[in-house]
């Protein structure tokens, strides 16, 4: 259930709540917002002279739900919002990693030519064998904040675990959960009590439900601001990296108010097939699109075989501007 009590209503009573219902609040500008179990459907007593508003759940998919807010969240990134009635699809774009001064300043380049506004590379690389490039580190984070300055770009990297958390919440725009880190709940929780967006990844063995079980554990500490990322789910088939669950977004799109970001990089997993699946999800009216692309993908240090080429990039952004605009999205 959640409830919006009134600003005036006594501190006890919320703490009351608290331990009796393992109840969760966060304070908003006009309301305390508080979140009980959805298996509580009726107000507790004390505070009914105190509330303003109620919802009563199915389960506990609350927060992020479609029946709490039935427009999607407006969420901005740098220059422009997503959701709402922006109409807007942005795009993230940059290297697997961050590699070097010069690998991004030339990725830059070409990106900004295409009129990206939002650069998204790794700094810390949470990688499946410890023999791999396994990121710059707070280097590669400063590679990316004077990129930010240089290119007047919003920058998103990945806070990998708690070691990284804070300095990625205190230098980048956007703070990316990865796959792997979807179920690592002191990361949800550092993201939940910060208010910068989330750009929150689904794991590749989650259910939907899952996911945004996880996505309610960052909103219940107060952090509205995630934005959903559909990354590709291992199934049965390996001659593509992953499986790009479109089914899932459509039932995303439907069941809950966050917007909602396709990465068709990460679950191909070959450059080839993703200019075509960037225009499958562009023409579902998805919030954006996370590519990864690199100046001379041969030689990237990571996901090598998946990083579009900057020609390759250029004729996507082009073909996905036609289907946007089919639908009336506007790409930025
Ligand atoms: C990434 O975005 O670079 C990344 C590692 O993605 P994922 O967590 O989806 O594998
Ligand atoms: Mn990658």
């Amino acid at each position: 259930m959640i409830l919006h009590l009134d600003k005036h209503t006594p501190q006890e009573l919320i703490e009351k709540t608290v331990v009796d219902f393992d109840a969760r609040f966060f304070c908003k500008e006009k309301y305390i917002a508080l979140v009980t179990s959805s298996a509580i459907k009726n107000i507790p007593h004390y505070l009914a002279p105190y509330t303003l508003q109620d919802w009563v759940f199915d389960d506990d998919i609350q927060l992020s739900s479609s029946q709490y807010k039935p427009s999607r969240h407006t969420i901005t990134l740098g220059k422009n919002a997503i959701g709402g009635d922006s109409g807007n699809m942005i795009i993230m774009a940059g290297p697997c990693a961050v590699e070097s001064y010069e690998q991004m300043d030339a990725c830059c380049h070409y990106l900004k030519t295409e009129g990206i506004n939002v650069l998204r590379a790794g700094c810390f690389k949470p990688r499946t064998s410890p023999y791999t490039f396994q990121g710059l580190g707070e280097k590669g984070l400063e590679i990316m904040v004077e990129m930010r300055k240089k290119y007047d770009m919003a920058i998103v990297t990945e806070a990998r675990d708690a070691s990284n958390v804070d300095i990625v919440i205190e230098n980048a725009d956007i703070v990316q959960i990865g796959t792997k880190s979807m179920f690592d709940y002191a990361l949800l929780a550092a993201c939940g009590d910060c208010n910068k967006p989330i750009l929150l990844k689904r794991n590749y063995g989650a259910t939907l439900r899952e996911y945004l079980q996880s996505a309610e554990f960052i909103m219940s500490r107060g952090n509205e601001n995630v934005i959903l990322c559909e990354r590709g789910i291992r199934s049965f088939e390996h001659n593509t990296r992953y499986t790009l669950d479109l089914c899932g977004v459509a039932w995303l799109k439907e069941h809950t108010s966050l917007p909602i970001i396709v990465d068709p990089s990460h679950a191909m997993g070959i450059a080839y097939g993703i200019p075509d699946l960037a225009r499958a999800a562009t023409a579902m009216g998805i919030d954006g699109l996370l590519i990864e692309t690199h100046p001379n993908p041969e030689i990237a240090r990571s996901d090598s075989r998946q990083q579009l080429a900057p020609e390759a990039f250029s004729a996507m952004i082009k073909s996905i501007k036609r289907v946007a605009k089919a639908i009336d999205r506007h790409v930025v």
